[in-house]
Parts: C-alpha cells; structure tokens; sequence
C-alpha cells in the first residue's frame, strides 16, 4: 500500500521555489503528485531532454521540459497577500476544513 505524502499544495496554486537553480522563481502547480510528495511546476525547474524526432516535433533535438520538484522545495504564495506563506486550516460556515493564509487570513479553498 502506498501512503500518500500530506501537502497542503493543489493543482492551480501559485508557489515560490525555495531552493536549486529556480529558487525565488514563482510559478503555477501543474500537478500534485501526492503518492511521492512531488509538484510538478509549470515552466520551472526545466532540464533539457534529448528527444527523438517525431510526428508532433520532426526536428528532434533538445527540449525543455519541467520536472518534478520535491513539495517541501517550494512555498505557496499566497493570492492576498502576495507573500510566501504558511496556511492554517479553518473550519468554514459548512464545517469542512479550508487552507487559510497565516498572514492575511485570506481563504483559499
Ligand atoms: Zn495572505
């Protein structure tokens, strides 16, 4: 059985890299990979991969693509407030539990 790694991250959220050659470079989550604690963010932390020739890319050659980064590796930024922040978890008027910013109060969900 796999055990799911907890981030607070999700799809969509704008978050700050803090750490490796992106670090302070803002970008949007493009997907959570929670099985191994990973967010794969878009535009950020690119390697240059050698690619074949194919239909869709017939010159080959090197491509950037974007890796996964480790979800500790990167801070959300919050949409208020504007800042790298921690999120607390608040219980809304329906009683289901929201990511709030620490800093703003601003809700998230
Ligand atoms: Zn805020």
């Amino acid at each position: 059985m796999t055990v799911g790694v907890k981030t607070h991250l999700r799809k969509g959220d704008e978050v700050v890299i803090l750490s490796g050659k992106d670090k302070g470079k803002r970008g949007k989550v493009q997907r959570v990979i929670r099985t191994k604690g990973m967010v794969l963010v878009e535009g950020l932390n690119l390697v240059k991969k050698h690619a074949k020739p194919t239909k869709t890319n017939p010159q080959g050659g090197v491509i950037d693509k974007a890796m996964p980064l480790p979800a500790g590796k990167v801070m959300l930024v919050c949409p208020g407030c504007e800042q790298p922040i921690r999120i607390k978890r608040e219980k809304a008027a329906d009683g289901s539990l929201v990511r709030a910013c620490r800093n703003c109060g601003r809700t998230l969900d």
